[in-house]
């Protein structure tokens, strides 16, 4: 990554060229890109005064709140490493995060604080020292009901508040601050995986990762300055961290934040502001195109859609590209490549395979390097199936504070995915699935993205995911749990009959639970495990 630059340069340029332009839009308010170096800077100087310094870590406990972008640039000004929490953590995971990252302050928003935060940090088991909060009511004009109702701003005895620091510091807010010569291997965020496998790992996303993708998006998306981002993905998730804020600093757009991912917010955010792309998990979309009230005319101005992070089933894309008038495109990655290493090229219409039916990743971006490995650890040819392994820019020199995940899974910096699929001969590459949930139904191995692929085709099927369950005869069996679009009604018995017809008779469901909700992560992925966990 030598000839990238740090994050916080890519930021320092956009501040230096156009320091009036719009960076963040917040109900009703936009902060420019001066604005906010002001707001971070005055946090940096803050946290300095109380001993922060080069390589700490300063948590982030927020939503999607321009605070979260300011704290991370405060901690990359001092040299530091932000650490970025999903808000949706309770108490045993926040503690977990905050002693495995060692962070030494955290920002967090009032009422998460209040009622998570300070427990933890009052139980002496975390190094935090400096606590700063701020409310989801700061940096808006416009209290939405929706999101907010009964919402008051809540101040805890010993915490600082981080409008009243960037108030009291001024328009010279944090000048003096010495560059911290930050460099591409410098780590600038913790992104923690989701932790499917044992406790989460902070994949160490550097400055040259950061500063490198965001010239993926650049490039990939083709928008131009000006043209607005819809942050529709969580901020403290790789695809929010990259896909939203360091795509919004380099090309110079603005970022339009919504607290959180509810669909007639986000529907009122893009009718007011009118953004061009956006970026998130297919279910999002697939809520936002349900969102009351919506009509084709609201989804005009959004003309570059990406969906990355978990499959897009191809009668899902078709029937959501009709209702918002845009291809989606697929993009592909992990925290540990900080976002993509897949993508497909803007206008371009990825194939689907024709014997899994499943629908193209794209093809590795520039500079990156993606094999097909065996379970010998040999490359395979076209049309084979093996684990993607991959290396380029993107990818994370480790985790932190766990140098033995790190050698198994990033040895000699090669990122071993556990994800399987196969490169086509022209080249586009095809996620199978990921390498734990496969099924062994008899010997045979089954991918459940294949069997949800072909009830996704049923029109009654909002929602599937497939697992395998113990049996006592083949050892597993395929079982679905499906939601339904409102007011259709079909039973498991004619939905397994449709499976059958198509498929070979060790792939199809042989049970289908029909249920109202499907477990999601924040992210809008669709949790198998939980299922599994329930069903065993
Ligand atoms: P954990 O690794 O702890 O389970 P996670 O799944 O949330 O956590 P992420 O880094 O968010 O980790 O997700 C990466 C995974 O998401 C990839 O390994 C892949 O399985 C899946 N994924 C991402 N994009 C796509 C895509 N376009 N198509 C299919 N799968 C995808």
């Amino acid at each position: 990554t030598a000839e990238y630059p740090s994050a916080l340069a890519v930021f320092d340029a956009a501040v230096e060229a156009v320091p009036q332009a719009e960076f963040l839009q917040y109900f009703g308010t936009s902060q420019t890109f001066a604005e906010v170096d002001r707001a971070a800077r005055a946090l940096a100087v803050a946290l300095a005064e109380r001993g922060f310094g080069a390589g700490d870590r300063l948590a982030l406990y927020v939503q999607n709140n321009p605070a979260f972008i300011i704290g991370m640039i405060a901690a990359w000004r001092l040299g530091g490493v932000a650490v970025a929490i999903n808000p949706m953590n309770k108490e045993r995971e926040l503690t977990y995060l905050l002693k495995d990252s060692g962070a030494t302050a955290l920002l967090a928003l009032d009422d998460l604080y209040a009622q998570i935060g300070a427990p933890v940090v009052e139980s002496g088991q975390t190094q935090v020292q400096t606590v700063v909060t701020c409310s989801a009511l700061d940096m808006q004009d416009r209290n939405d009901p929706r999101l907010f109702d009964g919402l008051e701003r809540i101040r805890t005895d010993g915490t600082l508040d981080l409008a009243e620091l960037i108030a009291a510091a001024g328009e010279q807010a944090g000048a003096e601050l010495p560059d911290p010569a930050l460099g591409p291997d410098d780590v600038a965020v913790l992104a923690y995986t989701s932790g499917t496998t044992g406790d989460p790992k902070g994949a160490m996303n550097t400055h040259g990762n950061f500063a490198f993708n965001a010239q993926v998006y650049r490039d990939w998306t083709g928008l131009q300055p000006g043209e607005g981002i819809l942050g529709i993905a969580p901020l403290f998730h790789i695809t929010g961290l990259v896909g939203h804020i360091m795509a919004a600093m380099l090309i110079r757009s603005p970022l339009v934040l919504a607290h959180r991912f509810e669909p007639s917010v986000m529907l009122d955010a893009i009718r007011e502001y009118r953004p061009v792309f956006t970026i998130g998990a297919i279910t999002a979309f697939g809520a936002l195109a349900a969102a009351p009230g919506a009509t084709p005319e609201d989804f005009a101005s959004l003309r570059v859609l990406y969906s990355g992070g978990a499959p897009i089933a191809p009668a899902v894309g078709d029937r959501l590209q009709e209702t918002l008038g845009a291809y989606i495109h697929n993009i592909y990655g992990l925290t540990e490549t900080n976002s993509p290493s897949h993508a497909v090229p803007l206008g371009v219409r990825a194939p689907v395979d024709p014997d899994s039916g499943a629908l193209s990743v794209g093809v590795p971006v520039f500079n990156t390097m993606v094999r097909v490995v065996g379970a010998d650890g040999n490359d395979l040819p076209p049309g084979e199936v093996g684990e993607f392994v991959t290396s380029g820019p993107q990818v994370v020199p480790g985790y932190w504070n766990k140098p033995e995940a790190t050698a198994s899974s990033i040895p000699g910096g090669e990122l071993h995915t556990g994800d399987v699929g196969f490169m086509d001969t022209d080249g586009w590459y095809y996620v199978v699935d990921r390498k734990k949930d496969m099924i062994n139904a008899s010997g045979y191995k089954v991918w459940p993205r294949e069997v949800e692929d072909v009830l996704y085709t049923h029109p009654a099927v909002r929602e599937a995911a497939v697992i395998g369950v113990p049996d006592e005869y083949r050892g597993e069996t395929v079982k679905a749990f499906v939601s339904l679009h409102p007011d259709v009604q079909v039973g498991p018995e004619e939905l397994i009959s449709f499976a059958k017809e198509q498929m070979a008779a060790y792939k199809y469901p042989r049970s289908v639970e029909i249920v109202d909700e499907l477990p999601k992560t924040v992210t809008g992925k669709i949790l198998r495990r939980q299922l599994r966990d329930a069903a065993s």
